[in-house]
């Protein structure tokens, strides 16, 4: 067990940044989700009440083993990225790992580590003056509209991920006791494994791209819809089945549950295979999440259809960052929250 220190970077009469959110609501959000990961783990950790300063903090830090420290950028920037203390070389790893699983599970973009004295004070209380080895997190930009939707459609995953790696590159336990290893986001080339399933089930390779056929699909923990629901995948989504268990709960007449990209389980009865032989669309090969670059001038959408409306134009050469995407009436269609907080949908053409 370690004792680690988890802070929001501006509490009591520091208050932070304010953009399209105010820092101090997400930095508040983000530090009970990486608390209450890490005390799951088992660990021992010191946090704020809201109301503590930066000396305050500092002092309170000096017996930690880990520390991190929660913030939101501002000044025109997109992106994540981890300060650490300058010639840390145990800082330095810890903000690489962190930042890198932090990118990795939202789909932000990774603006990589920065050392405290290319700060534009030249140094970080919270890192420079404290003894465990610690790094800051710069979440996101909150004047970014895409950052700020990537945020509210990933950011839990987000600082769990964080925290993991956190703990991880730490050496010390980073899943919660207890229990088998929670999924992480897998990359495409090696899906990570989800949590194994029971024992009696047959588990086999699989590696066939699905499609989602009923309007909500819930992703399970196991073949069965009594575990826990993971995540869920929408009418259209595509995904990548990793494995297959052929002897599931039974589902209409379907037996077969297959992992959802690794991160959990969906059955069978509601997706249908893709086959090689179906001519592929344009974007299908694009990640379920992610940054795409447009390669021509395309309309901005209410709905994933052609004859819905027409609410703005991307440019060829622009890029948006996008949280899912679905298949309908012959498109790839890419989807966000906009800056005014509906779902907008792009075809990739
Ligand atoms: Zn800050």
């Amino acid at each position: 067990m370690a004792n680690l220190k988890i802070w929001m970077g501006h509490s009591g009469a520091e208050k932070g940044a304010v953009g399209l959110v105010v820092e101090d609501d997400i930095t508040r959000q983000a530090r009970i989700w990486s608390v209450e990961y890490a005390r799951s783990c088992g660990h021992s950790v010191g946090t704020d009440n809201d109301d503590m300063s930066l000396s305050q903090r500092i002092a309170a830090s000096q017996n930690g083993d880990g520390l991190i420290e929660w913030h939101v950028n501002s000044g025109g920037g997109t992106g994540i990225e981890v300060w650490y203390s300058t010639g840390s070389a145990k800082g330095k790893q810890l903000a690489q790992a962190v930042v890198n699983a932090g990118a990795t599970a939202s789909g932000m973009q990774n603006r990589g580590v920065k050392a405290s004295n290319t700060n534009r004070f030249g140094s970080l209380g919270i890192l420079d003056r404290t003894k465990p080895a610690a790094v800051l997190v710069e979440l996101f930009f909150l004047d970014s509209a895409s950052d700020v939707a990537v945020w509210n459609a990933h950011g839990k995953e987000m600082v769990v991920a964080m925290t993991k790696a956190f703990l991880e590159s730490l050496g010390v336990q980073s899943t919660p006791t207890g229990q088998a290893p929670t999924p992480s986001k897998p990359s495409p080339s090696s899906p990570a494994p989800s949590q194994p399933a029971k024992s009696e089930y047959e588990v086999k390779a699989w590696n066939k791209r699905q499609v989602v056929d009923i309007d909500v699909l819930n992703v399970r923990t196991t073949a069965t819809s009594q575990s826990k629901l993971v995540r869920k995948l929408v009418k259209g989504q595509t995904f990548n089945a990793t494995r297959i268990i052929t002897n599931g709960e039974l589902v209409g007449k379907y037996r077969s549950w297959f992992e959802a990209d690794g991160w959990g389980w969906v059955s069978g009865a509601y997706v249908t295979e893709i086959k090689a032989s179906t001519p592929k669309l344009k974007g299908s090969d694009l990640p379920n999440s992610g940054r795409y670059t447009f390669t021509a001038n395309t309309n901005i959408r209410s709905n994933a259809s052609t004859g819905s409306s027409v609410v703005g134009l991307y440019s060829k050469g622009q890029s948006v960052i996008y949280d899912s995407k679905i298949i309908a009436g012959g498109y790839v269609w890419l989807s966000y929250i906009g800056a005014s907080g509906n779902r907008r949908y792009v075809a990739v053409v």
